[in-house]
Parts: structure tokens; C-alpha cells; sequence
């Protein structure tokens, strides 16, 4: 997969005024962001989208096609509702996934990159929901890959550390 200048040709973005939510496409993949964490009000949010989720699938081996029809949510909220699993901040089900933009509750992630987004793509990929395999336990490749760009707090731009131990398998994760 192409990176830089490439992926600006491939992220459509499409504003979509509905319930305060915006919705663009990369690839056949829909994201509706759902959050006012400042990173998600970018202008370069779907590139990074695209390039974080490139990054997830090379480690996962799997590819675009994987995710097509799949709809992903970017919410505020630090938890997210899945299947009563207390304390989710991700959760992949069918076509759909929700990503928590929110490392705290009162503070978001400064960066598509720190949040589980890389572990649900996982699930999309290879399922095993059990999290049995042992990449859910590495991540090293992908932080390795990510790391280094640029992230936005509330009032000016802020490090985009990453931390694999967010994406790995924890307890209210899925
Ligand atoms: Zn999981």
C-alpha cells in the first residue's frame, strides 16, 4: 500500500450534518466521528485514518477488502457498550466497530493513533475474539511504523505517543 501524497486520492471525504456526527469513506470502509476530540476536528484525520488502519492490516495480514462495508465509529465517551463487557473502549461486531476517542474521561487521545483502533482492526482480520493469538500481545511493528506524528490537544499540538500496552489485550477490551 501506497503512503503520503496517495493517500489524500484515496480518503473521499463526505460532511454529512446529522446529529453532530460527520461521515467520510476510505476505501469502502465508512467512518462516522462522533467525537469533538481535537484530533477528530483535523483536517488530516482521514489521512491518518487510512494510514494507521494500512499500518493495523499489514501486521494482521490482512487488506482493504477485509473492512469493505465495515462501519467505523470514533466516540467520545471512554467506554463504549459491548455485549456487557464492563469498561470497553473498543468493540468490533459484525460490520460494525467503535473506537473510544477518549483516554480519560475528561481528556481525548491526541492522535488517531493511541487509540484501539490497530487491536479492532485485528478482530476484523482474524476474529479471535478469545485474543489466543500472540500479536495481541506485540504491537511492536505497528507503534514502530506510527510513531513520531503529529497530535493536537485542546489549545496546541500535543506529543502522539504511542503506547502498545493500549492496544494489546486487556481486560475490557475487545
Ligand atoms: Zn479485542
Amino acid at each position: 500500500m501506497e503512503r503520503g501524497a496517495r493517500g489524500l486520492l484515496v480518503c473521499s471525504v463526505v460532511l454529512v450534518a446529522c446529529g453532530g456526527s460527520e461521515t467520510f469513506s476510505v476505501h469502502d470502509t465508512a467512518i462516522v466521528v462522533r467525537t469533538n476530540a481535537p484530533f477528530a476536528q483535523s483536517a488530516d484525520l482521514p489521512v491518518r485514518v487510512e494510514s494507521t488502519i494500512s499500518a493495523a492490516l499489514s501486521y494482521w495480514g490482512g487488506n482493504w477488502d477485509d473492512l469493505r462495508g465495515l462501519t467505523i465509529a470514533l466516540e467520545s465517551e471512554r467506554h463504549v457498550p459491548c455485549h456487557g463487557v464492563p469498561g470497553a473502549v473498543g468493540c468490533y461486531e459484525g460490520r460494525e466497530m467503535q473506537v473510544s476517542t477518549s483516554e480519560t474521561a475528561t481528556r481525548p487521545w491526541r492522535c488517531v493513533e493511541q487509540t484501539v483502533l490497530v487491536h479492532e482492526i485485528g478482530h476484523a482480520v482474524i476474529g479471535d475474539s478469545n485474543h489466543t493469538d500472540p500479536r495481541w500481545m506485540d504491537f511492536g511493528a505497528v507503534a514502530a511504523r506510527l510513531q513520531g506524528r503529529r497530535g493536537y490537544g485542546p489549545v496546541a499540538d500535543e506529543p502522539c505517543d504511542l503506547f502498545p500496552s493500549v492496544w494489546q489485550h486487556v481486560r475490557g477490551t475487545r
